[in-house]
């Protein structure tokens, strides 16, 4: 590589050849040490004159070697986590740039319904929304072949041909209806988007689709809380209707019990235990096992505690129900019909009974909040265009300075080699900046930017949050070239 220099080396899985020599995590291979031993060295050698930059990558930074990790080496850590709203936004763009889409799309709303999804799965999302297109013979993708596509992704495909008899499928509606009708219950949880009994391939009999109004990073006690009892109430609304109850909510007791476990062990939310770390996370990156460090007796008491969250909230899921009986005979007779209700039906029925005013579907209003914030919107549609360009006008005033800070921020995080093309992007953005107010924005500049997020999605993702702004950027010009 000397010899070659200015180069970049890339060592993929460089946990294969840097674990740590520590006997802990069964090092000690004679062949494995010497070439760690032999990297470790010539990375010594290495100064900034020579041009040479080298690049690892892992998902098990954990047991690296602590020779590896020393400043002078690897100097610097670049996590790449599962994108966040703004990033699956840009990855869908990426993936949707060759496929046609008509006006109803809003990327937006399929990045909002997406949380956990990682870059393959979008990928394979919007794939999925074309193949639906086709075979209804549409040359456009419309919003519901995306929705769709989640759908198919998430919990397979429909699966038509399985017939459930009369009473199963009484006992999914009410399943599903009580895990609906208890989380519109409560002011902490998710708006209702979908509820179905459409079994599915991937083994769901039915299922009842959250969308959140926005992303969160940050879960507060009483949100675990409203969500363990959402779970537990799927299984409350079969023992209260039917009186028995089914092996259909293992899935949600799996869930449940994670979930409280984690409040226990890890979140010190238990009054019992306080703030006591019982628990680690060893492999942060892979599967997030982890691993118990207290006794057996305190492991013991963990159980208990566990278990008693878990029927509290059950107690409380069942009362839910209890109390509002009339409203889940109504919903579960709608849906043994229709067999899908979507979140306005389900909203409109339950405002009836309740006596309330329906308020505005949540969609919409989260449409509209989006608008205001001039975000990225499709520009097809006329309507949200002019309600786009307000929102620019609007926020004009303080973007440029964001930008130049952004650009900035870009360039430090960056590496050398990049550093000449961000320089550039971020020069061209700031003469776009200027030369936005007499409108003679170039198209095809725009354009390039985008080109660059392309490129880092597509590899380990080295900082498609630091890209994705300049793409956004880009087309927040773009949008205002429709004034
Ligand atoms: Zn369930």
């Amino acid at each position: 590589a000397t010899k070659n220099a200015p180069c970049i080396i890339f060592i993929d899985e460089i946990d294969a050849i840097g674990r740590s020599r520590d006997s802990k995590y069964g090092g000690g291979n004679e062949e494995r040490e010497q070439t760690l031993n032999q990297l470790l060295s010539e990375m010594d050698g290495f100064d900034s004159s020579k041009g040479i930059l080298i690049l690892g990558a892992t998902n098990r930074p954990e047991i690296l070697d602590k020779a590896l990790l020393r400043p002078g080496r690897f100097d610097r850590r670049i996590i790449v986590e599962k994108p966040d709203l703004k990033g699956r936004v840009e990855i869908l763009k990426v993936h949707a740039k060759d496929v046609l889409m008509d006006e109803t799309v809003d990327l937006d709303e399929i990045a909002l319904a997406t949380s956990g999804a990682v870059g393959s799965d979008l990928a394979n999302m919007i794939n999925e929304a074309a193949i639906n297109a086709v075979k209804e013979k549409r040359e456009f993708v419309s919003q519901k072949d995306l929705f769709n596509a989640v759908e198919i992704v998430l919990v397979g495909k429909e699966k038509k041909d399985r017939i459930l008899s009369e009473q199963e499928r009484k006992i999914v509606s009410y399943h599903e209806v009580g895990h609906a009708l208890v989380s519109a219950l409560q002011k902490n949880s998710e708006p209702v988007q979908k509820i179905t009994i459409v079994p599915r391939t991937m083994g769901a009999l039915g299922y009842v689709m959250h969308v959140p109004e926005e992303e969160k990073y940050l879960n507060s006690e009483a949100e675990l809380k409203d969500m363990l009892v959402g779970l537990l109430a799927g299984r409350a609304a079969e023992e209260l209707v039917f009186d028995s109850v089914t092996t259909g909510a293992s899935n949600d007791i799996e869930k449940a019990t994670s979930i409280a476990r984690s409040m226990v062990t890890q979140y010190g939310m238990s009054k019992k235990f306080g703030l006591i770390g019982l628990e680690t996370v060893e492999s942060r990156y892979l599967d997030g096992r982890v691993v118990m460090n207290c006794a057996d007796e305190t492991a013991a008491a963990v159980d208990e505690e566990v278990m008693k969250i878990l029927k509290e909230s059950y107690d409380e899921a069942m009362n839910l129900l209890k109390d509002n009986r009339e409203i889940m005979d109504k919903l579960a007779e709608y849906l043994i019909q229709k067999e899908t209700i979507t979140g306005k039906e389900f909203m409109e029925i339950y405002c009836k009974e309740k006596g309330i005013p329906v308020p505005e579907p949540k969609t919409e209003t989260m449409k509209k909040d989006r608008a205001e914030k001039a975000s990225e919107e499709d520009k097809k549609s006329e309507h949200e265009e002019t309600v786009n360009t307000e929102g620019c006008e609007e926020n004009s005033e303080n973007e440029e300075p964001e930008n130049q800070k952004e650009a900035g921020e870009a360039k430090d995080a960056l590496k050398e080699n990049e550093e000449v093309t961000e320089n550039e992007v971020a020069e061209e953005s700031k003469e776009l900046c200027e030369k936005e107010e007499s409108g003679d924005v170039a198209e095809s500049n725009a354009g390039e930017a985008i080109g660059t997020t392309g490129d880092s999605d597509d590899s380990t993702g080295e900082g498609p949050v630091l890209t994705g702004k300049d793409a956004d950027f880009a087309s927040e010009l773009k949008n205002r070239l429709y004034k």
